[in-house]
């Protein structure tokens, strides 16, 4: 028997479709579920959950050049080797790396006759576990510039899935990042479903499908949320004959409601305010239950 716990990745193609305030609204519903956010690059769920850490760590990836002072002669056979220009002149007739600029080569390493260039692990933001409302989170912060959000995203669902098992939930909602690149497939390799959130626009379509083909891809379950799907009933149809034909079912309409701004600034989620659409995600909810 399978004990791992159920995994719904909520996704979109492109960013500001609702998919935060969608995950947030299940999670409250939910209550008994772990909760992570994996949208690492714009990290906003805290928003809305106001989590409160009860665990940090820093996260370190790949490598950095940074230049010993004490021991640069000053030759600049580093900067003249440097191909992503990351090391400047001083002042004091030395070198320094510029750290949004180094790519972690090691060419200057490898070449500085005096040994000077260490090239430590880089420090690119801390990841929480933290205590919220609508049970545990696990989240983090990507420091500015910093890359690597692929394995960060990684690093957060390994994190979930073992503070699931210890809390024994069953259930682990993530607020995934938006478009398909790599933190998207972190986000969703080896999980158990996906809910897609689109619009009703022809990008819509378009994102729609390229998420629904990766999803396809990976073997997950694809199920679809049309948000704000009253604002364009055509297009909302459309979208429902292209989720048929890529084998995806719609699980949620949303209808557009103007109280959803509201209920961001008072930071609750769509459901606890008690607003119209509210009704629909319950809707959804219910249905994503018993699927
Ligand atoms: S190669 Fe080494 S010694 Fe020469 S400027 Fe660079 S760090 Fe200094
Ligand atoms: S590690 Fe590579 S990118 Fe970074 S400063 Fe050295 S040569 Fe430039």
């Amino acid at each position: 028997m399978d004990n791992r716990p159920r995994e719904i990745v909520v996704i979109s193609g492109k960013g500001g479709t609702g998919k935060t305030s969608i995950s947030a609204s299940l999670a409250y519903l939910s209550q008994d579920c772990i909760v992570a956010d994996c949208d690492v690059d714009a990290a906003d769920l805290y928003l809305l959950l106001k989590p409160i850490s009860i665990e940090r760590q820093d996260f370190y990836s790949g490598h950095i050049a940074e230049i010993n002072q004490e021991k640069c002669a000053g030759c600049g056979i580093c900067k003249d080797l440097c191909r992503f220009d990351a090391i400047k002149a001083n002042n004091n007739a030395k070198f320094s790396v510029e750290p949004s600029s180094c790519e972690g080569c090691k060419v200057c390493v490898e070449f500085c006759p005096e040994k000077a260039i260490d090239f430590p692990e880089r420090l690119c933001g801390e990841w929480m576990k933290s205590e919220t409302r609508v049970g545990f989170m696990v989240h983090a912060k990507l420091g500015i510039a910093a890359e690597n959000s692929g394995k960060l995203v990684a690093l957060i669902r390994s994190e979930a899935k073992k503070l699931a098992q210890e809390k024994d939930k069953k259930l682990i909602i993530i607020d995934g990042p938006p478009g398909i690149g790599c933190p998207v497939i972190a986000s969703i390799t080896g999980a158990t479903d996906v809910l897609v959130v689109t619009e009703p626009t022809l990008s819509g379509i378009h994102d729609l499908e390229r998420v629904l083909s990766l999803a396809n891809h990976f073997r997950i379950k694809p199920y679809i949320c049309i948000n704000k799907f009253d604002l364009n009933l055509d297009m909302s149809e459309k979208i429902e004959s292209v989720a048929k034909e890529l084998g995806a079912k719609v699980i949620g309409k949303i209808r557009y409601d103007k109280l959803v701004t509201k209920a961001q600034i008072e930071a609750k989620t769509i459901v606890e305010s008690n607003i119209p659409s509210a009704q629909d995600i319950i809707d959804m909810w219910e249905r994503l239950k018993v699927n």
